[in-house]
């Protein structure tokens, strides 16, 4: 689906799906620059950036390669999720493809302290594996995509926090949470005691609207199994909003 406005829509596309690019669509509004978001159409009620959206994906780097061209996009912003791997490498190979500046917008990686109980995972399936080999009561925030690795897991309950439902299979001992950030510290303490949960099991996401259950986890020496971000294309990349309004005032003047 492309719910996209008429050709020659703007002079940035920012690739969006996370707080930081409804944070720089806001910004590049009120610095008067031209722009267009872009989201996959993933979530039923998705949280919109103010200005002009498109919905939906592009075709693979080459139909992102020819969606630039056709609407003479002058830079890109890649601000999608830090486990959006497939988006991150398509928007690279096609900017580098036609020729159009690219950023990289990635929040920073959470990173543990004295109190924390980590256990770094490469990826999903090996946090599966530790989920399986410890068993008992987990609490599953990795998102709704990513709950059938955990399905075959008969050894653990799990507590499934997701925005929508989802629709894949799911473990045979489970409950589905739905509910969408931000949370807080006390709301974030209250579930995990009053669930009894032994542990937490999540993406290492970064930035603040979700990291409250980390701190909670620590408090109630309940073990976090933190899945490693993927491996991104060697980008220009910055961490807040502002630098990368200022790239685009400099790539644009
Ligand atoms: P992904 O696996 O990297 O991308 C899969 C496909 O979805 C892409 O090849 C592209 O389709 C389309 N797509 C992804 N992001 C898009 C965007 N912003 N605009 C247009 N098309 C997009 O992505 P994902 O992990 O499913 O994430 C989808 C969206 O949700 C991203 O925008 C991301 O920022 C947001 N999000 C993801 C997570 C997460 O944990 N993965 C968490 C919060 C938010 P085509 O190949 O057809 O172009």
């Amino acid at each position: 689906m492309d719910c996209a406005p008429p050709a020659h829509v703007g002079h940035v596309l920012i690739l969006g799906g996370t707080g930081e690019a409804r944070a720089l669509a806001s910004t590049l509004a009120e610095a008067g620059i031209e722009f267009i978001s872009s989201l996959a159409g993933r979530v039923n009620d998705p949280r919109l950036p103010v200005g002009p959206v498109r919905i939906g994906g592009f075709g693979g780097s080459e139909g992102l390669g020819d969606w630039l061209l056709r609407n003479r996009i002058r830079a890109v912003v890649d601000a999608t999720h830090p486990f959006a791997a497939t988006i991150t490498r398509n928007a690279a190979r096609a900017a580098a493809t036609v020729g159009i500046p690219l950023l990289r917008l990635r929040r920073d990686p959470w990173m543990a302290d004295g109190a924390d109980r980590w256990t770094r995972v490469p990826d999903l399936p090996a946090a599966a594996r530790e989920v399986a080999a410890r068993g008992g009561r987990v609490f599953l925030t990795t998102g709704r995509q990513d709950v059938g690795v955990f399905a075959s897991i008969d050894s653990a309950w799990f507590l499934i926090r997701v925005v929508d439902a989802p629709t894949g299979a799911l473990p045979p001992h489970h409950e589905v949470l739905r509910s969408r950030g931000p949370y807080d510290h006390d709301s974030e303490s209250r579930l995990l005691r009053d669930n009894d949960i032994d542990i937490l099991v999540t993406k290492n996401s970064g930035g603040s609207l979700t990291s409250a259950k980390l701190l909670a986890a620590a408090e109630l020496g309940i073990e976090v199994i933190m899945v490693d971000r993927p491996a991104e294309p060697d980008l220009p990349v910055v961490s807040d909003v502002g630098a990368a309004r200022n790239w685009l005032e400099a790539l644009l003047d």
